[in-house]
C-alpha cells in the first residue's frame, strides 16, 4: 500500500488560525488541537449517522462519536425531534420539570445498582460531586485512584503517581494545590498488593476508591473481573465507598454499564455525556441512603443552575428509549466484535505487532506485541509514532478517529456492516502503510 495524498485542510487551517486569536491553543478542550498527530485540527461542520463532514467538505466515517455519547450516531431523528418539540416551550427554568422525572424513571427502573440519582451537566461535575458525597458520608478525606484512569478535571484527581508502590500523588496540572494531591493516593491498575498496602498504611482514612471499571482514557486497559471484585471486597471490609466512574462505560457496554457487565455493585456510580445524547448531561447515583446525604436532604452541598435542563433531558429521554429496545446492545456489540475480529485476523496473518482490544462497542489499537495491557505503564510512549502515522492515513482514507493513540474508538448503531466493511478496508490499508515504513 502507498500512502494516500493529504486531504485538503485549507478551510480548517483558516478557521484554526482565527480560533487561536480567541481561545488558548485555538480550542475549548485540549485534545481537539491535534497536538499528538499530524496537521491542523479539522473543524467540523456537520454530522449525520456514522458520518462527519469537515469545513473543507471532506467526509469521514466517524469512530470518535463526540468521544462516546453518540451511540445512536450523529443527528438521530428521534433525538432531534424530541429536542425541537421541547424547545418550543422554553429552554431553561431553573425549576423542576416533568422531563427530569421521566429521564430518572427510565434510568432507575432499569438499573438495579442505584436507587436515586442527581443530574448535573458534565462528567467532571458528576465525579466532583461523587467524591464530595463519599467524603461527607464516610467523614474521611482520602481518595484512592488508579494511574491511567481519567475522571475529568477535578482538582483532587489531577494527580499522577509518584515513584513507589503506594504514593501520594503529584499534581498533573499547574494550579492544583499540593494539599489537594496529598489527599489522593495513586496506585497502579491491576495491582491488588498496592491496594492492600494503601489500606494498611491509611487505615480508616480512605473515603473512596474511584475507578473507571472499563478504563478507557489511557488506552483501553481492560481489568480482570477478579480485580474489580477485590476492590469491592476491600471497600466493604474497610467502610470505604467504591465509586465506579462510568462516564464512558455507562449505557455503553450495556444499559447498566460496567456494573451490569461485571455484576459488581459499587456504592456510587457517575455517568456522563451519553445520557444527554450529545447535549451536556452528567449524573451520579447511589442507594437512597447514601443519596440522602445530598442537599437539600442532607449536609453535602451540590447544586447547578442548568442541572436537569429540559432540552438536555429531552435528548436523554429520546436516546435512552432507543437503547432500551430489545437486542440493541446485542446487535451493536456483535457487529463491533465482527469488525474487530476481522481486523485481528488480518493482523495475525501478517504478524504485525499490533493488538486490538475491545469491549462492547469500544475498541483500541495498541502498537505492541503484548497480548494484554492492564496498566498505564505497560504502554510504550514510543509506539505512539505508529499511531500518528495511522491517524494521518486514516483521515486521508475517510476514517476519523480521536487524534491521540491513547483514545479509544466507538461504534454507533448507525455504523452498518457495510459502513464497517468500508472502514475496515481503510484500516487494513493504513496498517500496511504503517508497517511498510
Ligand atoms: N470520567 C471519565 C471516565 C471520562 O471519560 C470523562 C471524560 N471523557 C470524565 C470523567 C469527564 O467528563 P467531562 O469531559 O464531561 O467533564
Amino acid at each position: 500500500q502507498d500512502t494516500k495524498p493529504d486531504i485538503s485542510r485549507a478551510k480548517s487551517a483558516e478557521l484554526y488560525a482565527k480560533a487561536k486569536t480567541f481561545f488558548p491553543g485555538g480550542v475549548n478542550s485540549p485534545v481537539r488541537a491535534f497536538k499528538s498527530v499530524y496537521g491542523t485540527p479539522l473543524f467540523i461542520q456537520k454530522g449525520d449517522g456514522p458520518y462527519l463532514w469537515d469545513a473543507d467538505n471532506n467526509q469521514f466515517i466517524d469512530f470518535c462519536c463526540s468521544w462516546g455519547p453518540l451511540i445512536l450516531g450523529h443527528n438521530h431523528p428521534h433525538i432531534r425531534e424530541k429536542v425541537t418539540e421541547v424547545m418550543q416551550n422554553g429552554m431553561s427554568f431553573g425549576a423542576p420539570t416533568a422531563l427530569e422525572n421521566e429521564l430518572a424513571e427510565l434510568i432507575l427502573s432499569n438499573n438495579p445498582f442505584i436507587e436515586k440519582i442527581r443530574f448535573v451537566s458534565s462528567g467532571t461535575e458528576a465525579v466532583m460531586s461523587a467524591i464530595r458525597l463519599a467524603r461527607g458520608y464516610t467523614k474521611r478525606d482520602k481518595i484512592l485512584k488508579f494511574e491511567g484512569c481519567y475522571h475529568g478535571h477535578v482538582d483532587a484527581l489531577l494527580v499522577k503517581a509518584g515513584s513507589g508502590l503506594v504514593t501520594f500523588g503529584e499534581t498533573s496540572s499547574a494550579g492544583v494545590p499540593k494539599a489537594f494531591a496529598d489527599e489522593t493516593i495513586v496506585v497502579s491498575l491491576n495491582d491488588k498488593e498496592a491496594v492492600a498496602k494503601a489500606f494498611e498504611e491509611f487505615k480508616d482514612q480512605i473515603a473512596a476508591i474511584i475507578i473507571e471499571p472499563v478504563p478507557a482514557n489511557n488506552g483501553l486497559l481492560l481489568q480482570q473481573p477478579e480485580f474489580l471484585q477485590y476492590l469491592r471486597d476491600i471497600c466493604t471490609e474497610n467502610g470505604t465507598l467504591l465509586i465506579f466512574d462510568e462516564v464512558i462505560s455507562g449505557f455503553r457496554v450495556s444499559f447498566t454499564g460496567a456494573a451490569g457487565h461485571y455484576q459488581i455493585k459499587p456504592d456510587i456510580i457517575t455517568y456522563g455525556k451519553i445520557i444527554g445524547g450529545g447535549l451536556p448531561v452528567g449524573a451520579y447515583g447511589a442507594s437512597a441512603e447514601i443519596m440522602g446525604n445530598i442537599s437539600p436532604e442532607g449536609p453535602v452541598y451540590q447544586a447547578g443552575t442548568l442541572s436537569g435542563n429540559p432540552v438536555a433531558m429531552a435528548a436523554g429521554i429520546a436516546q435512552l428509549s432507543e437503547l432500551l429496545k430489545p437486542d440493541f446492545y446485542t446487535e451493536l456489540n456483535q457487529k463491533t466484535a465482527t469488525f474487530v475480529n476481522d481486523i485481528k485476523q488480518f493482523i495475525a496473518d501478517r504478524s504485525y505487532p499490533v493488538q486490538v482490544f475491545q469491549i462492547g462497542s469500544i475498541f483500541w489499537f495498541a502498537f505492541t506485541e503484548q497480548q494484554a495491557i492492564r496498566r498505564a505503564d505497560e504502554i510504550d510512549p514510543q509506539s505512539m509514532d505508529k499511531f500518528k502515522l495511522m491517524h494521518q492515513e486514516l483521515l486521508n482514507r475517510g476514517v476519523y478517529v480521536g487524534p491521540s493513540g491513547y483514545e479509544v474508538g466507538f461504534v454507533s448503531a448507525t455504523h452498518t456492516p457495510a459502513v464497517l466493511d468500508k472502514a475496515k478496508q481503510a484500516i487494513l490499508d493504513s496498517l500496511d502503510v504503517v508497517f511498510a515504513s
